[in-house]
């Protein structure tokens, strides 16, 4: 069987889409779990779930501040931290949630060092 290098490009390339393509299924997929699962968490100060809409508020509140930072600073390669805050609409408390390990905490907490 006699095989063309361009036939064998190709499917190399079809196969690196399609692997990207997974990935950026992923990874959407991820986000939407992550939002979901802060909108189900209580509030650490009132115990109300924060809702859908506060819980992508939050995330936006993160990228774009991160936005932000990093057009102030062009040149550098910012670890920024890996937590959204989040405002409760019931109470108003502050809580910070971990989106890569899907733990909330409350700003007492922070203040303790927890
Ligand atoms: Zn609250």
């Amino acid at each position: 069987m006699i095989v063309c290098g361009a036939c064998v490009m190709w499917v190399v390339y079809a196969i690196l889409c399609a692997g990207a393509l997974v990935l950026v299924v992923a990874a959407k997929k991820e986000v939407k779990r992550s939002v979901r699962k802060l909108s189900e968490c209580p509030c650490p100060s009132c115990g109300v779930a924060y809702g859908y809409w506060t819980a992508a508020q939050a995330r936006e509140r993160h990228i774009a501040q991160c936005e932000e930072i990093q057009r102030g600073r062009p040149g550098y390669r910012i670890n920024f931290v890996r937590e959204w805050e989040v405002e409760c609409l019931a109470c108003g408390a502050l809580g910070y949630y971990g989106f890569e390990n899907n733990r909330l905490r409350g700003s007492q907490e922070l203040i303790r060092g927890e």
